[in-house]
This record gives structure tokens, sequence and C-alpha cells, in this order.
């Protein structure tokens, strides 16, 4: 073995643990260095491609359509794919240091932040992480409750969830046949009785943090108007001041704006965009949710210059049953990894690892995407973010910085893990699973049927 990782006898061993977006550019990234470089992708559910698969909304195939790239990424024969391995629990951070040169995490944010109301535990008060899993077949959300026989709904945040959630309510079951949604979501929401939908925000226009498509969509729903009150349009001096220049929220404005103007059409569901209002508790009775108590909001400009919101004191009952909590996602810990509480992510100086401790480096510790930064950019976002953090590791590398791996083999991992009874899943799998899918869509005119439940993704694999 030379002393020098990244030459054809020993080459660089690299793990990448979670197989979504950031951890797909990270790996095409260090393909960069191709020959001397090998990774295993480790991912704890069977599929590959994260949010691509189980974030993205179903009807924005556009967005999906990125998997393809990374499938480009997977062929690559310097890659190996490891599914259906949990990092922490079927490997711990030990093992990975023992065979990797470096580790890289990129395990994206996989919770959800909280309100802190009274009320927000009750059954049907669901984060937007969950419902959005619910209905793009992530396996361990296949099982949620969600009740859709009440005739209105609260959509809590006005981000691009926030418009995803919302938009998939609103949609007809025509809408949404020809997309690759979750069977069992499209048979609920083929029986949904949810005609109004109220997307909440806290502060007013000026502040929303929907991108222009999303809010344009909302103007061709078949089904559904969007609604918003002329009212709560107007805008106050610092706000005015705040978006000079800004094109893309004069656009959003200009969205809204029309709404107000074309009214409600006569469609049977509508979407209400409301501001200025917080939620301050979830009604229920006997167990059911019956609507949600909304403080109303004025805005003040922090000395920061930030435009906030602070009640007045004065509230207002919106009757719902279901509530739909979309306030940003979250990033939870890694067993071994540090990890800080406060922002969801995993402390690091420009994608390289630091010990809170110690305030230093973790030798050969990188992250990428939103465990790095932080839940927010769009999937593109990721690529940059991640070929930063792997910068910042070949220079690790050219500088002699990295803790080499003292039993870098190829068979170590795959021995270890059938040694502990661990069913991974290669990327030749994978590939089955994924023909089978997309063949079984062709009928219906889907991009693929997903397979939801793990036995039914092995019993396939073993057939
Ligand atoms: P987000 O863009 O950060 O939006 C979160 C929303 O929740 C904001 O409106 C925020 O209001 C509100 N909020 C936070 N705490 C609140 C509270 N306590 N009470 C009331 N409202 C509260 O997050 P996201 O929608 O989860 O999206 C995450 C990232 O994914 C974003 O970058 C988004 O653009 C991206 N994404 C993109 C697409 C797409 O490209 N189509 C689709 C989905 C997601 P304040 O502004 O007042 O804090």
């Amino acid at each position: 073995m030379t002393e020098h990782p990244g030459s054809a006898e020993r080459p660089l061993r690299v793990a990448i643990v979670g197989a979504g977006p950031s951890g797909f550019y990270a790996a095409a990234a260090l393909l960069k260095e191709r020959g001397r470089t090998t990774i295993d992708l480790f991912d704890r559910l069977i599929a590959p491609h994260g949010l691509v698969r189980y974030g993205v909304a179903p009807d924005h195939q556009n967005i999906k359509a990125v998997a393809k790239l990374y499938d480009r990424t997977i062929a690559d024969p310097a890659v190996r794919y490891f599914g259906n391995v949990d990092v922490g629990r079927d490997l711990t951070h030990a093992d990975l240091k023992s065979h990797y040169d470096a580790i890289f995490y990129t395990t994206g944010a996989q919770s959800d932040r909280r309100l802190g109301i009274p009320g927000e535990d009750l059954p049907n008060s669901l984060s937007a992480t969950e419902f959005v899993a619910w209905y793009n077949g992530h396996p361990d959300f296949r099982d949620l409750a969600v009740d859709l026989s009440c005739e209105a709904a609260v959509v809590v945040g006005v981000g691009n969830v926030a418009m995803d959630v919302a938009r998939i309510l609103a949609k007809s079951v025509e809408e949404l046949q020809e997309t690759d949604i979750a069977d069992h979501a499209l048979a609920a929401l083929a029986q949904s009785r949810v005609k109004d939908i109220y997307v909440i925000a806290r502060r007013g226009p000026a502040q929303v943090k929907f991108t222009n498509a999303e809010v344009r969509e909302m103007g061709h729903l078949a089904i559904a108007d969007p609604i918003v009150l002329d009212s709560e349009l107007r805008l106050d001096h610092a706000s005015s001041a705040a978006i000079e220049g800004d094109t893309a929220m004069q656009k959003n404005l200009d969205y809204l704006r029309a709404y107000v103007e074309i009214g409600a059409t006569g469609k049977p569901r509508r979407v209400h965009f409301r501001f200025l209002l917080s939620p301050a508790e979830i009604l229920a009775e006997n167990g059911r949710i019956v609507g949600v108590t909304l403080e109303k909001n004025e805005l003040r400009a922090a000395v920061t210059g930030e435009i906030k919101a602070s009640g007045t004191g004065q509230y207002e009952i919106l009757p719902a049953g279901l509530v739909l909590r979309s306030v940003g996602y979250k990033g939870i810990p890694l067993e071994g990894v540090p990890f800080d509480r406060r922002n969801g992510v995993i402390p690091n100086e420009v994608g390289r690892v630091i010990d809170l401790d110690t305030g230093k480096v973790v030798a050969g510790e990188y992250v990428a995407g939103w465990i790095k930064r932080g839940p927010n950019g769009v999937i593109g976002t990721n690529k940059p973010d991640a070929i930063e953090s792997v910068n910042n590791f070949f220079e690790d590398l050219h500088k002699g910085r990295l803790a080499l791996a003292p039993d870098p083999s190829l068979e170590a991992i795959p021995a270890l893990l059938a040694a502990r009874g661990v069913r991974y899943v290669t990327k030749e799998e994978w590939l089955v699973i994924d023909a089978h899918e997309v063949a079984a869509g062709k009928p219906q005119h889907k991009p693929r049927v997903k397979l939801v439940e793990r036995a039914q993704m092995l019993a396939l694999l073993k057939g």
C-alpha cells in the first residue's frame, strides 16, 4: 500500500451517507478524480434519490427529471450503492472511520420545525414533511392517518412546500392520476371533501417565500380558484421599500393582485391566501380538529432591517378539520457526528465538519446539502454546495490532512453488513425496482407506479 491514497493500487475510499440530491452531487464532483476514488453511497431507504423521489411534488415531473443525472452517477463503476442501510444503526461511525478515508454526510433535513402552540399534536394536525412523504409513497409514512372528510384545511406557512401541499389538496383526481403520486394517497384524495384550503402567512404579501412559478400555478387549477383579499394586499411603507427592485417579489404581488381582480369563478374548491395571521391554538371537539385560532399581526421593522410579525392581541377563529404545518424542515443528529441542535445542522466550516467542543475541524468528515446549510434553496442549489465541500476535501487530501482508513479494502463493508444480517440493496437491484415501477406506470400513462412497502420491494428482488 502506498502512503498516498488516490492511486490505482490504493484508491481513495469515500463514504457518502444519504443518497439524495446533495449526495449525488457530491459523488459526481468526487468522480472528477476518476480512477483514483471509489465511492460507497449509503441510504436508509431502499430507493435512492431522496427528496427528488420523496419530497418533490408528484405533479412536478420536470423537477424529478434530474434523477436521470443521478442514475448516470450511480452507474459509474467507481460507485457502489448500499440501500436499506441505516448508518447509526447498521453501521457505526467507528465502522466508517475504519474503512473510509473520508465521509460525506448528506442526510438532508428529515424532521420539521414546530409551531409550539396548543393542539399541535392533535390527530389530523400534520407536518407538511409527513403529508408530503405520505403522498410521495415514502415507506415510513404509508400508514399516516390523513382524514380528508372535513370541508376546510389550514396550511401554515407560505413557502414552496406550503404551495405544494395546498395544490395537491386543490387538484382533481384527473390532474393527479398521470403523476407518480402514491396509489394510497390518490385513493384518499379521490374521496376528499376538502373544498376550502387556507394558506396562512404570519407576515405580509411582500414577505412570502414561495416563488413565481408556484403562485402562477394556482391560477391554472382545473377545479380550484385562488382567492386573495384586496385589503390584505396593501403594503406598509417598510415592505414597499424593502422590495423595491426585487422583480421576483413584484411578480409574486402581480399574481396575487390578478387573483383579487379575477375573484371566485365558481370552481368547487378554493385556495385562500391570508396574510398577517399567526396560529395561536388548534381547537378540537371530541378529539377532532374543528378550527384554528389565529392572531392578527402587524409588521415591525427590526433594527437589523428585518421585517417581523408582531401580535396585536386580536383573534379570529377559522373553522377547519385538517391542519398542515409547513413552517420548515429540520435536520436530525447522526450517531457519533457533531450536531448543532439550535439550527438542526451538522456544524461545519464551508463543508468541513467542526467539533463543537474544540471548535476544530474533524479530519476527513464533510457535509453537503440541507444538513450543511439548513433547509433552503431548490434541488439545484445543492450542486454548487456539494462542489464547494468536495473542493475542500481535495484541498485537505493534497495537503495531507485526512485521517486515512486503517482498513480500506472493498470487501470490508459488504462483509460487515452480511455478518450483521443487514439485507442491503445494490445498484443493480435498484435498477430492477426502477424498471418494474416504470413498466407498471406505462399502461396508466404514469411516469411510474411506486412500490411503497419495503417488503414489496424486497419480494420483487427475490422473485
Ligand atoms: P420556507 O421557504 O423556509 O418557508 C417556511 C414558511 O414558514 C415561511 O413562510 C415562514 O414565514 C413560515 N413560518 C416559519 N415559522 C413559522 C411560525 N412559527 N408561524 C408561522 N409561519 C412560520 O420552507 P419550505 O416551504 O419548507 O421550503 C424549504 C425549501 O425547499 C425552500 O428553499 C423552498 O423554496 C424549497 N422548495 C422548492 C420547491 C420548488 O422549487 N418547487 C418546492 C418545495 C420546496 P417567515 O418568512 O415569516 O419566517
